[in-house]
C-alpha cells in the first residue's frame, strides 16, 4: 500500500516493566463519574448509567509534554482521572469478561475548554469543541492490572505546587468493570481502547506557564507544562 502522504505515527502508552508499549486506537471518557464533581458542575450522577464522551487519538500526548494554551478558550480546565486500557476483546461482556479485559491502570488528564463545553450544554450542542482539544488528551505509563487493585487510593492534582483536586477511588460511581460491562454494549471493545474514568471534585482553571502534575497513589505521575510561548 502506498500513502498519498506519511500516516500519522501510532500513539501509544509505556507500560511498566515492559519494553513494548501499548497503541491506542480509541479513547473513551466517562462524565460524571464522582458525585461531588457532578455537583460542582452543577448536576447529579446519573445512578441508571454511565455514559461517555470521545477524543480523537490525534489528541493524545504523554505525560512530560509542554503545549501551548489552546485556541479558542479562556478557561481551559484540568480533569485528573484514573485511565484503564482494554486487554481483551470484549462485547456484551459478563461480568467475569469485563473484570478480565481490564488490562492496565494509568494516570491520565482529561482537558477540558469548560466555557466551549458550557456552550455545548447551553445550546444542545456536542461537546466536541469542549472536550476533543488538540494535547487534552495526557497519558503516564500504565501499571498492569496484577500490580495494582482499586480500593480508597487518593487521587489529587496540583497545580505549580498548589492542591486543586483532591479524592478517592472509592468515590467512582461506576468501576472500570461496570464501565465495560456497559460500554460493550454499544462497542466491540479490544485492543488498543482506553478509557478515562471521570474527574474528582476540584477542577479549575489552568493559564499559560502552569504545571499541571497529577497522582493516584500507587501509579506513575501525569504531568503536563503549558507554555506561555505560542505554537
Ligand atoms: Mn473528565
Amino acid at each position: 500500500m502506498r500513502y498519498l502522504f506519511d500516516p500519522q505515527e501510532i500513539f501509544s502508552i509505556p507500560v511498566k516493566g515492559e519494553e513494548a508499549t501499548y497503541p491506542v486506537r480509541r479513547i473513551f471518557c466517562v462524565g460524571r463519574n464522582y458525585a461531588a464533581h457532578a455537583a460542582e458542575m452543577g448536576g447529579e450522577v446519573d445512578r441508571e448509567a454511565p455514559w461517555y464522551f470521545t477524543k480523537s487519538v490525534a489528541h493524545a500526548v504523554l505525560s512530560g509534554a509542554a503545549l501551548s494554551y489552546p485556541p479558542g478558550t479562556a478557561n481551559y480546565h484540568h480533569e485528573m482521572e484514573l485511565a484503564f486500557v482494554i486487554g481483551a476483546e470484549a462485547f456484551e461482556a459478563t461480568e467475569a469478561e469485563a473484570a478480565a479485559a481490564v488490562f492496565a491502570y494509568g494516570s491520565a488528564l482529561d482537558m477540558t475548554r469548560r466555557d466551549r463545553q458550557q456552550d455545548g450544554k447551553d445550546h444542545r450542542r456536542p461537546w466536541s469543541l469542549g472536550k476533543d482539544v488538540e494535547g487534552s488528551a495526557v497519558f503516564a505509563e500504565m501499571t498492569r492490572v496484577a500490580e495494582f487493585t482499586i480500593s480508597d487510593q487518593e487521587i489529587a492534582l496540583c497545580v505549580n505546587g498548589d492542591q486543586r483536586q483532591r479524592g478517592s477511588l472509592r468515590d467512582m460511581v461506576w468501576s472500570p468493570t461496570e464501565i465495560v460491562m456497559h460500554l460493550s454494549k454499544f462497542y466491540h471493545l479490544g485492543l488498543g481502547d482506553v478509557v478515562m474514568t471521570g474527574t474528582p471534585s476540584g477542577v479549575g482553571a489552568v493559564v499559560a506557564g502552569d504545571t499541571v502534575h497529577g497522582t493516584i497513589d500507587g501509579l506513575a505521575p501525569v504531568e503536563l507544562a503549558l507554555m506561555v510561548t505560542k505554537s
